[in-house]
């Protein structure tokens, strides 16, 4: 399966003046000479040099395109392979012509998504959660889900959960000790040697779940419901924030139209907002779908937008309505700040503290910053800044660490209720199975190829 060669275009279609293809596989190298006019011939090159060139149609004998072509021999390259990587300074066009030549090369095939970083997984060069931070990596929305993702390469996660399984393996290892020499009459001390390991591994999964919701959010955004009374300013809000964050519309196909969601960034911070049927004026969460409806909608958030006129006192309505928030993440927006104010201010120090609360008036613009700031310090002011987390935000990997827990769980309450240690055995073995899968220590092929195609072309 191995024993072909492969190439792609890596760097993405339209962007920038380069473009790169690459090339990786046994052939890679003289299937390129074959089309390359250069000084130095690229089957004598040595490993980690870069050549000036032209590519050659070798039908017409005719320059094609100037190039710099690298190359790359094994196993010191991404794929571990023999690797070519043809850079070409010209658009779409001369990208294309040159991977077209390519193509019609005996010897190479168009690499399927992701097959390059497939490559580098099955001969070893890293391991499945650095390979999925690779995707991650090409979909990451902001500057921090980005250095979060590039974290997740360099490895954070694949060592605490190598640090986790090297405890558990000591763990069965003594299991076995115990179990081949049970005249030793150490079972109760193995015993809470057991519990005492399984904790200490619960724990450190415990803290690297804790990161999870942190790292969701820094990926798909905060989902931020917009609430309040109709006629507030709320539509005219998600407009202003629409309009000056330039929203990046997701791109899944075959939208219905009837819910798509909408990322606007503010200090590279992403919030998904939830927009329906593509009507602005229908957005009011309160007014269409009911207090109740807006309830679910309000659980699911990871930040409440509660707007508020404050040119009208509050509302028994409003009152209900902060009740039911008040324990939550909320931002507290007295809006219409332009016109003679009757808000009572001090009411809503009852319930909130000064920092929820942001005066503004969307027509004016005045205090939409304000607003802005307040997000900001809100998700980075305090832990989330505390850098040095490993986060995870891979939900394969969340439901993965929870199994792993929960096998824990079980060796620990089996201990506990007296059960022989060979049976806490098998719950112990079971979590270091499940952590290795996050790894990839085990994973089987379907997975693999379901990870792997999702990846861009050239990846
Ligand atoms: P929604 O029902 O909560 O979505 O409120 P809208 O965004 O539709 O706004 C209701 C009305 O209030 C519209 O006529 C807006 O132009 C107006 N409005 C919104 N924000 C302000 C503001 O800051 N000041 C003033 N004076 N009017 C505003
Ligand atoms: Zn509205």
């Amino acid at each position: 399966m191995l024993s072909d060669t492969i190439a792609a275009i890596s760097t993405a279609v339209g962007e920038g003046g380069i473009a790169v293809i690459r090339v990786s596989g046994p052939d890679a190298i003289p299937e390129v000479a074959g089309l390359l006019r250069s000084r130095v011939k690229l089957t004598e090159a040595e490993t980690h040099t870069v050549h000036y060139g032209f590519i050659i149609d070798p039908q017409t004998g005719e320059k094609t395109e100037e190039v710099l072509v690298t190359v790359m021999r094994a196993p010191r390259s991404f794929t571990m392979e023999d690797v070519v990587e043809i850079s070409t300074h010209g658009g779409v066009i001369s990208v294309k012509r040159v991977m077209d030549l390519l193509l019609q090369q005996p010897g190479i095939r168009l690499a399927e998504p992701g097959e390059f970083t497939k490559r580098a997984f099955l001969n070893g060069r890293i391991d499945l959660s650095q390979a999925e931070a690779v995707i991650d990596l090409i979909r990451s929305k902001s500057d921090r889900a980005f250095s979060m993702a590039l974290k997740q390469v360099e490895g954070h996660l694949s060592r605490e959960i190598k640090d986790m399984r090297y405890t558990l393996v000591e763990t069965l290892a003594h299991i076995e000790v115990n179990i081949d020499y049970p005249e030793h009459d150490v079972e109760s001390m193995t015993s809470e040697f057991i519990k005492e390991r399984c904790n200490k591994v619960i724990a450190q999964i415990d803290r690297l779940l804790k990161t999870a919701n942190e790292g969701k959010i820094l990926r798909e955004g905060i989902t931020t419901a917009i609430v309040g009374r109709p006629n507030v300013g709320k539509s005219s809000l998600m407009n202003a924030l629409t309009r000056e964050n330039k929203a990046i519309v997701t791109d899944i196909p075959g939208t219905t139209r009837d819910v798509i969601e909408e990322f606007v960034t503010i200090n590279n911070i992403p919030l998904k907002l939830l927009d329906t049927a593509g009507i602005r004026e229908t957005l009011d969460v309160v007014e269409k779908i009911g207090v109740e409806r807006s309830k679910a909608a309000v659980e699911e958030a990871d930040l409440i937008l509660l707007v508020l006129n404050g040119a009208e006192p509050l509302h028994e309505d409003e009152l209900a309505l902060i009740e039911g928030i008040r324990q939550r993440q909320v931002l507290v927006l007295i809006n219409k700040t332009d016109l003679p104010q009757q808000l009572d201010r001090s009411k809503l120090r009852e319930f909130f503290e000064e920092g929820q609360i942001v005066e503004l008036s969307v027509k004016t613009r005045d205090g939409l910053e304000r607003l802005e700031d307040a997000i900001s310090e809100l998700f980075f002011g305090g832990k989330l800044e505390s850098g040095d987390l490993t986060y995870v935000s891979n939900v394969r990997h969340i439901a993965l660490l929870k199994k792993a827990k929960q096998s824990l769980r079980d060796a620990y309450e089996a201990s506990d209720s007296g059960i022989p240690i060979d049976i806490m055995q098998i719950d112990v073995r079971l979590a270091w199975e499940q952590l290795g899968e996050v790894i990839g220590d085990s994973a089987p092929d379907a997975l693999l190829d379901q990870i792997f195609s999702q990846f861009c072309l050239g990846k």
